[in-house]
């Protein structure tokens, strides 16, 4: 019997030594398998006589039971064990922050136009708009351009194939022809929109942007140009002392013509390396409406009179927002814009 407790034992502790699934269940075979252990002793109770057969197999039996047992509590705590690793590895941090969800935000070029257009209608401007797919008409000839002119080359110019005259506009200044067709004076506008040359570096891009500014009546001076202008920079800058200059320039449709430059908004004027030393910043084109725009428009140039700007609102926002290459703002990249949101 003792030899049988043995088995029991040893059964016992070689299941509870045993680590996985499979092997466990090779173990069982080598106890109650078809030539285990506890089978060969069942085979051995043929030989006994009736008295000792009946006290040997309920031995067995016992024997047989508990081995069982021993198996079925140890199949038992592996499935639990493998359950267990499986719930640590697949677990759920509740503690977590949540990701949220991210906000995008206005392009920084978006909200320079979107600030020029603010403080330009709160002095009674109107936002006007056109198409940027132009004809040569509205282009440049309206806008006084020679024939010959320099600007209507292929060099600076994206004319469209297979469509002859069209291009894409170098300039807003259509927007104000298209809207002197079709208005009387008095006007007061900008022109804000997309506009495309042949140029790329780190202070050109072949799309840029800009906005133009035109105000036609009776009697519109160059000192309103210079009190108009200034006054938007000033507001625009917030910059109250800003200082303004008017140098004389030439443009096919304004006559007399003048680059704007404006006191450098980073030293005061001072000089520093931003302004090349000089305190100037240069910022606009600008003049009073050539009569021949007014004539191709129909305006008459007897009795109306005006001026017109433009200026470049992605060089703006460069200067606003201390960005020094240009390309950045059309490159897409989210690392860079995202600093505006
Ligand atoms: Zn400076």
């Amino acid at each position: 019997m003792s030899d049988i407790e043995q088995l029991v034992a040893q059964a016992t502790a070689e299941f509870a030594g045993i680590g996985d699934a499979a092997a466990l269940e090779q173990a069982k075979a080598r106890y109650l398998g078809k030539s285990g252990s506890v089978t060969e002793l069942m085979k051995g109770l043929g030989k006994l006589d009736p008295e000792q057969r009946k006290i040997a197999g309920v031995a067995i039996n016992s024997a047989k039971e508990r081995i069982e047992s021993a198996l079925i509590g140890r199949r038992e705590a592996l499935r639990h064990a493998a359950l267990e690793a499986q719930l640590k590895t697949e677990a759920l941090d509740i503690t977590l922050p949540a990701r949220g969800m991210p906000t995008g935000g206005l392009h920084p070029v978006t909200r320079t136009l979107e600030r020029i257009e603010a403080l330009f209608r709160s002095i009674g401007f109107d936002v006007a708009d056109g198409p940027e797919i132009e004809d040569d008409f509205h282009n440049f000839t309206a806008l006084n351009t020679p024939e010959n002119h320099p600007a209507r080359s292929m060099h600076d110019t994206f004319y469209l194939e297979n469509a002859p005259g069209l291009l894409l506009r170098t300039h807003t200044s259509p927007i104000q022809v298209r809207y002197m067709e079709t208005h009387k004076p008095p006007i007061r506008i900008i022109a804000p929109g997309r506009v495309y040359r042949v140029d790329s570096d780190a202070t050109h891009s072949p799309m840029f942007h800009q906005v133009e500014g035109l105000w036609i009546d009776e009697n519109v001076s160059f000192a309103d140009l210079k009190g108009v202008f200034t006054d938007f920079l000033r507001n625009f800058f917030e910059k109250p002392d800003l200082r303004t200059r008017f140098r004389p320039s030439f443009f096919p449709f304004t006559e007399p013509s003048a680059e704007i430059d404006m006191s450098c908004v980073f030293c005061d004027g001072n000089g520093c390396r931003v302004c090349s030393h000089t305190g100037w910043l240069e910022i606009a084109g600008s003049g009073m409406v050539h009569p021949n725009v007014l004539k191709h428009v129909g305006i008459d140039s007897e009795k109306y009179i005006g001026f017109a700007f433009g200026m470049g609102p992605d060089r703006l926002a460069m200067l606003r927002y201390g960005v020094n290459d240009l390309r950045l703002f059309f490159d897409g990249d989210l690392r860079f814009l995202s600093q505006f949101r």
